[in-house]
């Protein structure tokens, strides 16, 4: 039999390091791709690993360099599994970015660059990995309970996203978030202003919206916060550990019990 094939974004520190750790340490006879936008980074964690696991491994992990804002480096990584593998069964799309709160950045470039990798990122690599996802596989999207939309959004924007039937509306959506970013106008446009915030929704949405779009193919959409967590992001003021924030993204990857189509915060799913 053919092993089960993970793949991990943005894995070469925090959470995404942990749920590689985690996988590898759970899943017998898996392969796990750690993947990262920098390769000798991605290397050094891969040693990392090795040595930390040692013989605590019940299933291989291998290092691929995926930049999930380059399509080229989507691609390759998509034609390489397929051929070296026949496909993949988890992807976990983990990678993200969010500003400093003392960034000096103007809010659109801000925007810009949040939304370019939070949710664009995470569309393109899907848009590439989702094809050779074999059939009873999943996807595991690490967003964030700020994406949570209740008493942040004007409502006409939570229906807009809640509802959304195509790629297209929520690009719609963050476009407008970028105009208003621009204009200086997020209040009365009825946004907030965080660029993160407005990422995570859009990843939430997406998630969700693939979920409904896939489900003829047997592939099972999760959208998930992993809590708040000790990592070069949260300027390591997150109270969990990296094992304690990959528990909930890996739970989802694995387990029979993980509720599928819904917005899942510390394994329980919540309203957003
Ligand atoms: P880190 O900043 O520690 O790690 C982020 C990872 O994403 C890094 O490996 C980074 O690579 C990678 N990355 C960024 N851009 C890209 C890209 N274009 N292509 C590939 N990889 C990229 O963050 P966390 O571990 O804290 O966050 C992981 C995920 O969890 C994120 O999606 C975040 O939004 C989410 N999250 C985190 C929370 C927390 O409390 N920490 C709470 C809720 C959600 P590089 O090293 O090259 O920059």
């Amino acid at each position: 039999m053919s092993p089960r094939i993970f793949v991990v974004t943005g894995a070469n520190k925090g959470i995404g390091y942990g749920i590689v750790e985690k996988l590898a340490s759970t899943v017998d006879g898996a392969v796990t791709y750690l993947t990262a936008r920098d390769e000798s980074r991605g290397k050094a964690s891969l040693e990392k690993l090795e040595q930390s696991l040692a013989k605590n491994k019940k299933g291989e992990i291998r290092f691929h360099q995926l930049d999930i804002e380059d399509s080229n480096s989507c691609q390759k990584f998509a034609d390489y599994l397929k051929k070296t593998h026949d496909g993949i069964d988890v992807l976990v799309n983990n990678a993200g970015f969010a500003f400093d709160n003392s960034a000096k950045e103007s809010p659109e470039e801000q925007a810009k660059v949040t939304i370019g990798i939070n949710y664009y990122g995470t569309k393109l690599v899907s848009s590439k990995l989702i094809p050779i996802i074999r059939s009873g596989g999943r996807v595991v999207n690490v967003c964030s309970s700020m994406g949570i939309m209740k008493d942040k959004f004007d409502q006409k924007h939570i229906e807009k996203l809640k509802n959304a039937s195509s790629e297209k509306e929520i690009d719609d959506f963050v476009e407008e978030y970028i105009q208003a970013a621009k204009d200086n106008n997020r209040k009365e446009k009825g946004f907030p202003e965080s660029a993160y915030r407005t990422s995570k929704a859009a990843e939430i949405a997406l998630t969700l919206l693939h979920g409904r779009q896939y489900s003829n193919r047997g592939i099972k959409f999760y959208a998930c916060c992993p809590g708040y967590v000790n990592t070069d992001m949260t300027n390591h003021n997150g109270h969990l550990t990296i094992q304690e924030g990959a528990d909930t993204p890996t739970w989802l990857a694995t387990s029979d019990d993980a509720p599928d189509g819904k917005f899942v915060y510390l394994r329980k799913p919540v309203d957003w």
